[in-house]
């Protein structure tokens, strides 16, 4: 099969899924209100017919070694080159990222190879022909990872529930039943396929919960309970709501009621020993996401902070500058992370994969300032950025003058211009929505804690003990 257009990823969608959403059940996601938007957007990843700019084709995919012409987010990244592509595919698009789809598929096919050996299963064939027609058949993926979990405290098999982690109930001659839910699972409602993966390491007494499989989202037995985000206050708010008016980014609860997936979709089932090997290499190209969007997250940051300085006329005040400054350090820092996870590439079994501790810097980077810059914001935009009136003030006659007359900034900044910039800030900082992506950025891809863990795993602490023994003899 050939790429699909945005219009057959759309149609595909339509394909009786169980999706809940606000306490009523779907009848079809790519007309519901909200849910469509995310739709919209993903199929905009697609291209539209014989049309497209070579430039952008080349880009979103790549021609195999058979010739086959593919969406990018389906192959491995093999060499650095083909990394730095993925990573610009990537940033050039809206909608759904795809390195964890990717990051998943590939950890499954290298460890495939490893558990045939050791136990003589038969999961690379599978794996690799999985992989194939996920290329060929050009589908959208969600990863469904995260477990309910229930008691923090014990695994899997210590828990009242075992249903609270996704396991195998039945093993059957032609495949296996599984329950359980994965909780978070982004986009899962407009995906084509889910990817089951285990969320933790797990130990001899767990071997039903390790356990990897892929899922249609329609499949029999699967019900998706969507959170409710809230409703985009839609296109008549463009100015005041300038970055989410329209947009929406949903995450779903995947309930696996007593699932039937066949043999030729299932990659692990029991191989807990594997468990800790497969997190890891799912971690490589999931963490590209904070060297995507944070330095560019940043630039903005700065830019809007010079201009409220300016429109205000404050660009010379000491303090501001200073801030400033500040906020030029952490985004030259953040460019240098960025360029080291992609230049301090490692080789993980063929696939190119970037340096872990700068993407893990970066993501700590990120949330130990991000805070701090998103308040400064706030104090130069001052009471306007919760206060002022809307752009639909601006556009009635009846108030319009006086809205331009009061809110002007320093000579030649109009109130249109001041009251723009003022919404923007507003948006990244103050609104429904920038709550939203702040809690996102704490947790999603690991958390804080996660993260430093990661940092300091294969840091040489014994060496620095050492070196201070030496020097105190
Ligand atoms: C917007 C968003 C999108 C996401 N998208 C996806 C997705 O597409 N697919 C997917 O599978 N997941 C997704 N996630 C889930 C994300 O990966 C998890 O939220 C994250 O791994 C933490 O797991 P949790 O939410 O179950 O929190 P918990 O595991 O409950 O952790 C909560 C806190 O408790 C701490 N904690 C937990 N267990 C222990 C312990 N034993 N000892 C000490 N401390 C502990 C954690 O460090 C953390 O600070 C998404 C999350 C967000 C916010």
């Amino acid at each position: 099969m050939a790429l699909r257009t945005g219009k057959q990823y759309i149609e595909s969608l339509r394909d009786g899924r169980v999706v809940y959403y606000a306490g009523e059940r779907v009848e079809d996601v790519t007309t519901h209100r909200d849910l469509s938007l995310r739709a919209k957007e993903n199929a905009r990843q697609y291209g539209e017919g014989d049309n497209e700019d070579p430039a952008r084709l080349a880009l979103r995919t790549v021609v195999r070694e058979d010739g086959e012409r593919v969406h990018r987010w389906a192959v491995p990244p093999k060499t650095r080159e083909d990394l730095l592509k993925f990573v610009e595919m990537e940033e050039s698009m809206e909608g759904d990222l795809h390195g964890t789809m990717t990051a998943g598929i590939t950890g499954l096919s290298i460890l495939a190879r490893k558990m045939d050996a050791k136990h003589g299963t038969a999961y690379t064939p599978r794996i690799d022909a999985y992989n194939d027609w996920f290329a060929k058949t050009d589908q959208h993926g969600s990863f469904a990872m995260t477990d309910a979990k229930g008691d923090r405290s014990k695994p899997p098999s210590g828990q009242v529930d075992p249903d609270l982690w996704l396991r195998v109930v039945e093993r059957r001659k032609d495949g296996i039943v599984i329950r359980g839910a994965k909780t978070s699972v982004t986009s899962a409602a407009v995906a084509n396929e889910l990817l089951v993966l285990p969320t933790h390491a797990m130990g001899p007494a767990d071997k039903d919960w390790a356990v990897a499989c892929a899922v249609p989202a329609n499949a029999k037995g699967v019900v998706m309970i969507s959170n409710y985000a809230g409703s985009p206050w839609g296109e008549r708010f463009r100015f005041d709501r300038p970055i989410s008016h329209s947009t929406m980014h949903h995450d779903a609860t995947v309930i696996f009621d007593d699932v039937f997936v066949p043999d030729e979709r299932v990659f692990m089932c029991g191989e807990n020993e594997f468990t800790r090997e497969l997190l890891m290499y799912f971690t490589t190209l999931h963490r590209t996401g904070a060297i995507i969007k944070e330095p560019r997250d940043t630039r903005k940051l700065i830019g809007a902070a010079l201009l409220m300085a300016q429109y205000n006329g404050l660009e010379g005040v000491g303090g501001i500058k200073g801030k400033i400054t500040e906020m030029v350090q952490t985004a030259q820092l953040l460019e240098i992370l960025r360029w080291t996870a992609l230049n301090r590439v490692s080789f993980v079994e063929g696939v190119c994969v970037p340096d872990s501790t700068a993407c893990n810097m970066a993501g700590l980077t990120i949330s130990e300032t991000r805070q701090g810059y998103l308040e400064f914001l706030c104090e130069l935009a001052g009471g306007p950025v919760l206060t002022a009136p809307s752009g639909l003030d601006l556009a009635n006659p009846d108030t319009a003058e006086m809205v331009k007359k009061y809110y002007v900034g320093k000579p030649g900044v109009s109130a249109e211009q001041r009251l723009a910039l003022v919404k923007y800030i507003f948006d990244i900082a103050a609104s429904d929505a920038s709550g939203w992506n702040r809690a996102l950025g704490v947790t999603a891809a690991g958390s804080p804690s996660a993260r430093r863990v990661a940092v300091s795993r294969g840091f040489d602490t014994a060496a620095c003990v050492k070196m201070v023994m030496d020097e105190i003899g």
